[in-house]
């Protein structure tokens, strides 16, 4: 009995896809002019089909894409129309960008051959000349270090621009360069002008007399100490390893610039040169 059944379903079956098949063969092969029609509900069908496929099956750039999108609206719409509320990101210090410890002096942003500091003083336990206004944490941070059981030389301070003319020819004649550059470009002695040197803001600090400073100082405690603490007291390491691309100067672990407590920390805080600090400001 099952058997009997089963049979005509499949005849059934059969009789019915029959049907179908030889009505869409006629369709197609004795009304030749509907082929075209034929096309255009085919495309009709193709369009249809693939706007399902997209809602169904997003692309991956799309399943990317959409959680985010969601994620940053709610964010958006409350900054929109609540007051401001403070940054999660430390602002900018609210200093005066043209103010005299923030000057920048590099390559291309040079002193004139009569610019002079203020009030250039020579500290008392040795000849280095300085601008007048860093004596006092110049000397404290020199103090420090030292009651940390370590000596201090302040190799170099202010220089003239006609002493940094000189002492780019020299240092250009011993290297047997023309351009004051190392290998790699980057300036192992400033052209005049363009040294902040002539600021009397800047000091070569060392553990003692060197003939020549190269990166090798950095191994010396002086230059550890003084790299942990400098920020202490405004003062910033200015020419860093991972910034001579920025700086265009070699890296110097021995010159150490003023710029102020809070502008040093800030610095030091988000890996900034000089260069990117001042960059801040020009918007
Ligand atoms: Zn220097």
């Amino acid at each position: 009995m099952k058997n009997r059944v089963g049979r005509i379903i499949v005849a059934l079956v059969f009789l019915v896809g029959f049907a179908f098949y030889t009505y869409d063969q006629e369709k197609n092969s004795m009304h030749s002019d509907d082929v075209a029609f034929f096309g255009e509900a085919k495309g009709l069908n193709a369009q249809a089909f693939e706007g399902v496929s997209m809602e169904a099956e997003p692309s991956p750039e799309e399943i990317v894409g959409q959680p985010m999108e969601q994620a940053a609206e709610p964010e958006a719409t409350p900054e929109a129309t609540v007051e401001p509320t403070p940054e999660p990101t430390p602002s900018i210090p609210q200093v005066d960008i043209t103010s005299w410890e923030l000057i920048l002096v590099n390559a291309d942003n040079r002193l004139g051959s009569d610019w002079t500091p203020e009030r250039v003083i020579t500290v008392s336990d040795s000849q280095c000349p300085i601008d007048s206004r860093i004596e006092e944490p110049l000397m404290a941070m020199a103090q420090a270090c030292k009651d940390a059981g370590l000596s201090v030389y302040l190799s170099s301070g202010y220089r003239s621009y006609s002493e940094q003319a000189a002492n780019f020819t020299r240092v250009c004649n011993n290297n047997g360069v023309a351009d004051g550059k190392d290998a790699n470009g980057f300036y192992i002695t400033m052209p005049a002008g363009g040294s902040e040197h002539q600021t009397g803001l800047a000091v070569d600090i060392t553990d003692r007399y060197y003939e020549i400073k190269n990166a090798s100082l950095e191994n010396t405690d002086t230059f550890k100490w003084l790299k942990e603490h400098c920020t202490e007291y405004g003062f910033i390491l200015r020419f860093p390893k991972d910034k001579e691309e920025i700086t265009g100067v070699m890296y110097e672990p021995f010159h150490f610039r003023y710029v102020g407590v809070e502008v040093a920390k800030y610095m030091t805080e988000n890996n900034l040169c000089l260069e990117e600090f001042v960059a801040l400001y020009q918007e």
